[in-house]
């Protein structure tokens, strides 16, 4: 399987497409991403705030994939930010998994409440960059005033920003935005994970059970996941579907065979609700999100 790629601001390679691992359980990682390993992924996103850096970290020491072929990309948590704090936040990942080098590190979300430490932290980014303890820096969750902001201090301008995009939730201003300064759009819950997570609120519609999703998945004799993948990957957004379960994974990276139509690409648009699933950017606050990361 061959996974297309896409070239970062900075001329770093990264896959388009791969395996997320948020809510993987940390007894179900390791087999998680040595699944995807040998079904072709080439990437994988983690967090410290995951909790499983460490069997991320394992998976790929333990499979027959070099490390130089694995693009490792995972995220500071908000209470390792501050310069020093995420300098010694690079350090914990890192040790976690195993590795010298980070090939994407970014920031989680924007603390808005104390965006000094928000900015501190980016410049510690920059360091990690300049030393080539990473290969590339970015963001998560940062919508267009935070990304304003941040651009009007930083050298580095971010090589990706990874938002929560489905079609019941486009976020478009924020993907202009990105369009425009070279920053990489980056889908979480791209197949609409947070449309039916448990416990995530009664009275959600999952966008993989939509009408027109599944119409269009009929069509091509493709998988309703399938084709939220490809309106993703069509739309030059980088995709990162996470699953435990081998078949999925399977399904979800054998996305390269096919091609939405214009119409097909359109009707999906069409259905943007407005209605974000993650957390109001405004209400992530130390107070409320900022539990510690626990050291190497
Ligand atoms: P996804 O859109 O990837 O959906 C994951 C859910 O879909 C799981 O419940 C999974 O269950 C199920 N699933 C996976 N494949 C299929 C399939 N082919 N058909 C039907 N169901 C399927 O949502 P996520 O929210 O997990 O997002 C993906 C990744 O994005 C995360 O793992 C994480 O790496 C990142 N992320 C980042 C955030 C941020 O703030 N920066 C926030 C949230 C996610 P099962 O495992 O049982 O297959």
């Amino acid at each position: 399987m061959t996974v297309q790629t896409f070239t970062l601001n900075n001329g770093v390679e990264m896959p388009a497409l791969g395996l997320g691992v948020f809510q993987t359980p940390h007894d179900e990682t390791k087999a998680a991403v040595t699944a995807a390993l040998e079904l072709g992924y080439r990437h994988i996103d983690t967090a410290a705030a995951y909790g499983n850096e460490r069997e991320v970290g394992e998976a790929i020491r333990c499979s027959e994939v070099p490390r130089d072929e694995v693009f490792i990309e995972t995220k500071i948590w908000i209470s390792d930010y501050g310069y020093d704090e995420t300098l010694h936040g690079f350090d914990k990942s890192a040790a976690k998994l195993g590795v010298e080098q980070i090939d994407l590190l970014i920031l989680h979300q924007a603390l808005p409440s104390d965006f000094e430490r928000t900015l501190a932290a980016y410049r510690a980014l920059e360091k990690l960059l300049a030393e080539g303890k990473v290969r590339a820096i970015g963001v998560s969750n940062f919508m267009v005033e935070h990304l304003t902001a941040l651009l009007d201090t930083a050298f580095v301008v971010p090589a990706v920003n990874q938002l929560e995009i489905h079609p019941y939730f486009q976020q478009r201003a924020v993907l202009d935005f990105g369009d425009k300064h070279g920053i990489l759009n980056q889908a979480w819950s791209p197949i609409g994970g947070i449309t039916f997570y448990p416990g995530y609120g009664e009275g959600r519609k999952s966008v993989l059970e939509d009408a027109a999703v599944t119409g269009i998945a009929q069509a091509h004799g493709k998988s309703p996941a399938q084709v939220l993948l490809r309106w993703g990957l069509q739309h030059g957004r980088s995709v990162i579907p996470k699953s435990t379960r081998r078949e999925r994974i399977a399904e979800n990276i054998d996305v390269f065979d096919f091609e939405l139509t214009v119409e097909e690409l359109t009707t999906l648009d069409a259905l943007d609700t407005g209605r974000r699933g993650g957390p109001e950017p405004e209400a992530v606050t130390l107070a409320a999100y900022g539990r510690a990361i626990p050291e190497a």
